[in-house]
């Protein structure tokens, strides 16, 4: 097992340096958040022992039993829907919540965060191609959005997030991830106190690489990685 998940980690790697080299940018500007969600923690360790130390789940329950078992210097990126219950488990071990949609949330991470006395970096989710069935905020009304989240004192607005859509032909998605690049680029050009726009969270295992292309600094890879998915 611990080998082909160096093999998979290895070739992954090897597709990002490749898409940087195509687009002229630089390795170190791209992350790679391994998304081990549904896998045991057998198969983070292997991954942690060849390198890996950032790890995106979608699940706050996970996210915390995960995080109890494997090493405390991991990274763990929150990347699922977050729903307002959970924002206490969650705030002071995430490093960065990718999955911000609504103000109400934001009031519950500011209020938590408020608690323990802390400030939690977070990614505003966006829906790029205005998919009926995503979570996200809509490209026109981001710019309102993140002014908002932006009064909050304990919450710190990094950057944008999207799922893209499922698709055959990865090159489908460039649009979106265009765009989106676009917009990040537009809002730090406000200069909004209290908002770096510094990190773009897009592409998984399927256009991972066409999303480097355009700009991602955050690439989420979990097939790629660990092999399908089996859900019960
Ligand atoms: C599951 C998931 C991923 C990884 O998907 P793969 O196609 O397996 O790479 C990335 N981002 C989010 C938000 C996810 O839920």
């Amino acid at each position: 097992m611990e080998n082909i998940l160096q093999e998979n980690l290895w070739k992954v790697k090897q597709r990002i340096s490749d898409a940087c080299r195509r687009s002229g940018r630089k390795e170190e500007e791209v992350t790679l958040i391994a998304v081990s969600k549904t896998k045991p923690v057998q198969m983070l360790d292997a991954v942690y022992q060849a390198g890996v130390r950032e790890f995106g789940e979608n699940k706050v329950q996970e996210l915390c039993e995960k995080y109890d078992m494997l090493p405390s210097d991991i990274h763990w990126h929150m990347i699922g829907h977050l729903q307002r219950n959970k924002v206490r488990q969650v705030v002071g071990k995430a490093c960065l919540i990718h999955s911000v949609d609504s103000i109400r949330l934001a009031e519950q991470i500011e209020a938590e965060a408020k608690k323990i006395n802390c400030t939690v970096p977070i990614l505003v989710e966006v829906n790029a191609a205005e998919e009926e069935s995503k979570f996200g905020i809509t490209l026109s009304e981001t710019e309102a959005f993140i002014r908002k989240i932006a009064l909050f004192p304990h919450i710190s607005v990094k950057g944008l997030m999207t799922i893209a859509p499922f698709v055959e032909n990865p090159e489908d998605n460039r649009i979106y991830f265009h765009n989106l690049k676009q917009l990040c680029v537009d809002i730090n050009h406000k200069n909004i106190d209290n908002v770096y726009m510094d990190i773009l969270s897009m592409g998984m295992t399927n256009d991972y690489e066409i999303a480097i292309e355009e700009g991602a600094t955050h690439v989420r890879v979990g097939t790629g990685i660990f092999g399908e998915r089996i859900y019960q």
